[in-house]
């Protein structure tokens, strides 16, 4: 390997990690945005048992995995919203890193995680509004 190649892994594999992380935020945002919370405090925790949650939980896919979707505390669903989010959000950063290589694949992957946050939380919204928009424009007739 080269000295480039390795720098090309590392940059990937850091834009991996972030894109998993963001897929994270996305999920706590989309969570917390239609009940009118705060996305920056308090720190994450279990809607079950008010639990703080801890690094275990925090790590993105794997804390899903680790705890089979369970609170560690009160075995509450975590909901597999958590799973499907951050695996897209790695997915979207994980496919043009390797089709198109770091820059551009970078590129590409960060505006593919944002439009995935834009997506999932509008969903979330239109979900706390009772209803696909399809639904309400059958109400209106
Ligand atoms: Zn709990």
């Amino acid at each position: 390997m080269t000295s480039g190649s390795i720098l090309a892994a590392a940059s990937s594999l850091y834009m991996v990690l972030v894109a998993l992380l963001l897929g994270s935020f996305i999920n706590l945002a989309a969570d917390r945005i239609p009940r009118g919370e705060s996305i920056v405090r308090p720190p994450s925790f279990c809607r079950g048992c008010r639990r703080r949650l801890n690094a275990v939980d925090l790590m993105p896919v794997a804390g899903y995995l680790v705890r089979r979707g369970r609170c560690a505390s009160c075995g509450g669903s975590i909901g597999a919203s958590a799973l499907i989010v951050e695996s897209a959000a790695g997915l979207a950063m994980v496919v043009p890193l390797a089709a198109l290589g770091p820059v551009a694949g970078g590129l590409l992957g960060a505006s593919l995680v944002v439009l995935l946050g834009a997506v999932v939380v509008s969903l979330a919204l239109v979900r706390a509004r009772g209803g696909s928009p399809a639904k309400s424009d059958l109400d209106r007739g």
